[in-house]
């Protein structure tokens, strides 16, 4: 099917009040498509007898567009009563749609069935604290120089995980992203714990390391060390805002930094960062 046929039909589905989900089975055994209406209801499956896939089994170019047709075919109807009845108010983020949790600032009332799981509570949003300023992140200790007799100020913030982070910035206004550390290099660094339950292990805050030559002459390489709590989280890893790759399990990443100071930063997928700074140190050779 051409793409101008895919878009025509979800033209009209967005013309009409129709809800409607559609699903492609994997190895295009099948392809789905239900709608409902006030009423009607209209199921569309696609496939054959044996089960087979074929690339051709798509909802998108298949399923879908019948299912419209066979809409287009009746009379106009309405959206569907909302069932009061069955659902019950919940307050949730604003942010990420998750129940609120303690943490989450911006909240808004939505609905859920009633006798359905409740579901978890919003995991991105934290309390950090920061300098008066809002600048950056700070703990007591940072509040020196043109801070000092100053207290830090405790917000709530919504943090992304950074690949989310990453999408979410170009398709929408208003993201702030966590201020950066007065002092990264600082063991006590003023990260709430939920932030910190990721922490760099290997180089330590602020260690000068040398790089060993390999015995071919070339420069060897240093294998970063990550330790994550959460042993289901993705880590990514970043040099000098320079994206490195991502670990999962084991976070261990080989990099060949130049000499002088470099700024490591992780991030792992529940949203948690750690940034510390350290020097390569000539090794004389
Ligand atoms: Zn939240």
């Amino acid at each position: 099917a051409r793409p101008a046929e895919e878009s025509q039909w979800k033209t009209y589905a967005n013309s009409k009040k129709i809800a409607w989900k559609t699903g492609t089975s994997s190895g295009n055994r099948d392809a789905w498509a239900i709608g409902v209406t006030a009423k009607y209801t209209v199921g569309v499956w696609v496939g054959n007898g044996e089960g087979n896939g074929n690339k051709e089994i798509k909802s998108n170019t298949t399923s879908a567009p019948l299912l419209f047709d066979l809409f287009n075919s009746l009379p106009n109807s309405s959206w569907p009563a909302f069932p009061y009845d069955e659902l019950e108010e919940v307050t949730v983020c604003k942010n990420s749609g998750y129940l609120a949790g303690p943490n989450c600032e911006d909240t808004k009332i939505s609905y859920r069935p009633k006798n359905s799981p409740l579901g978890s509570c919003c995991p991105y949003c934290h309390i950090v604290t920061l300098t008066p300023d809002l600048k950056f992140s700070a703990g007591v200790r940072d509040m020196v120089g043109k801070y000092a007799g100053q207290m830090p100020v405790a917000k709530k913030w919504f943090v992304l995980p950074p690949s989310v982070e990453y999408w979410y910035t170009k398709h929408t206004l208003g993201y702030r992203e966590i201020p950066p550390e007065l002092s990264p290099e600082d063991p006590s660094n003023a990260r709430d714990s939920a932030l910190r339950s990721l922490s760099i292990v290997f180089p330590e805050r602020g260690a000068n390391i040398v790089i060993p030559v390999e015995i071919d002459g070339k420069k060897g390489a240093a294998v970063m060390l990550v330790a994550e709590r959460n042993k289901e989280c993705t880590v990514y890893w970043d040099i000098d805002g320079d994206y490195l790759g991502s670990t999962t399990g084991t976070h261990q990443m080989a990099c060949t930094p130049t000499t002088g100071k470099h700024v490591l930063t992780v991030w792992d997928s529940a949203g948690r960062r750690d940034s510390i700074s350290f020097t390569v140190v000539d090794s004389g050779d």
